[in-house]
């Protein structure tokens, strides 16, 4: 009997962000929702939600998610460009508590994180791999 084949973690369909739950979800590219852009994150209490476009790779996912994540923590902790003069030692400091916080309440989420940066990495060694032997095709094949 073969050992089963673990699912990859996905993302988490909803995140802790201080007191506040947003919903996450990965919506078509076309959804209003995403008002044309790559991800979208809608603080208002009605309506509050993380959306991240299903049309986007590995790597640009990780980084919408992440833009996404920073307006809610923004949001959460107060980090609002309208209350200037704002310090970036202080944004720095609610950076800090917030992601702390972040990582603590949402382990799914890390689960995910760790996986996909896994997956990004083993994606650039099969690139490089690939790059040093089409550079290097009189090495192939021999064994020095
Ligand atoms: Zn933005």
């Amino acid at each position: 009997m073969t050992a089963a084949r673990k699912r990859a973690p996905s993302l988490p369909s909803k995140l802790y962000v201080g007191t506040y739950e947003f919903p996450l979800k990965v919506v078509p590219a076309t959804a209003p929702e995403l008002d044309d852009a790559d991800g979208m994150c809608n603080t208002d209490e009605a309506a509050r939600c993380i959306y991240i476009s299903a049309l986007l790779d590995t790597r640009k996912r990780l980084e919408i998610v992440y833009h996404e994540i920073t307006h809610a923590l923004n949001f959460v902790h107060d980090i609002d460009e309208d209350k200037v003069p704002i310090e970036e030692e202080l944004i720095s400091t609610k950076h800090g508590v917030a992601w702390s916080q972040f990582y603590l309440d949402n382990p799914r989420f890390v689960l995910w994180l760790v996986h996909t940066l896994a997956r990004i990495r083993r994606e650039q060694r099969l690139g490089e791999d690939e790059a040093i032997a089409v550079a290097t095709p009189e090495i192939k094949g021999t064994d020095a």
